[in-house]
C-alpha cells in the first residue's frame, strides 16, 4: 500500500475513531489497557454473542498510533467469529514483529506494516489488540 493513502487512513481513523466512547452494557466484556512507554491508556468494551464479535467500543487517552489501530481493528473484528479474530490478531502481531502475514486478512490494519521498524511505536499499534486478546482469555475461563 502507497505510503500516502497510509497516513491518510491512520489520520481518518484517529479523527473519526470507529466505536469511540463506552456504554452502559453488562453483556460487554472489559479490559483496562495501558503503555507505559507512551501516553497511552484505553478502556474495551467487547460483546461477543454466539462465538461472533458483535460490537467493540473503547475510549480513553492515546496517541494517534494507537487511537487510529483501536479503530481499524473495530471496523476489521466486528462480525467475525473468535476463531477468525484469533488468526487475526495472530497475523497481526507477526506484521508487527517484521515476519511474514497473511495481508488478506489484515484488511485495513496493514497500515502499519511499516511500524516494526520502529520499535517505540510496536506497543501504541498493538495496545488495542492485545486487549482483544485479554477479552478472549476471559471468555475462555468463564467457559
Ligand atoms: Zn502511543
Amino acid at each position: 500500500m502507497d505510503s500516502n493513502l497510509k497516513r491518510s487512513i491512520i489520520l481518518e481513523n484517529y479523527q473519526n475513531p470507529k466505536g469511540k466512547g463506552l456504554i452502559e452494557d453488562e453483556s460487554y466484556i472489559k479490559v483496562n489497557m495501558n503503555n507505559e512507554s507512551c501516553i497511552d491508556e484505553i478502556n474495551l468494551m467487547v460483546k461477543i454473542e454466539n462465538d461472533i464479535v458483535k460490537d467493540i467500543r473503547f475510549d480513553g487517552e492515546a496517541c494517534a498510533i494507537c487511537i487510529s489501530s483501536a479503530s481499524i481493528m473495530v471496523e476489521t473484528l466486528i462480525g467475525k467469529t473468535t476463531k477468525e479474530v484469533e488468526y487475526i490478531l495472530e497475523n497481526f502481531l507477526k506484521m508487527l514483529e517484521g515476519k511474514e502475514y497473511d495481508e488478506v486478512a489484515l484488511e485495513e490494519a496493514i497500515v502499519y506494516d511499516d511500524v516494526h521498524k520502529n520499535p517505540n511505536r510496536k506497543k501504541c499499534a498493538l495496545l488495542s489488540w492485545w486487549g482483544i486478546e485479554k477479552v478472549l482469555n476471559k471468555l475462555k475461563d468463564n467457559k
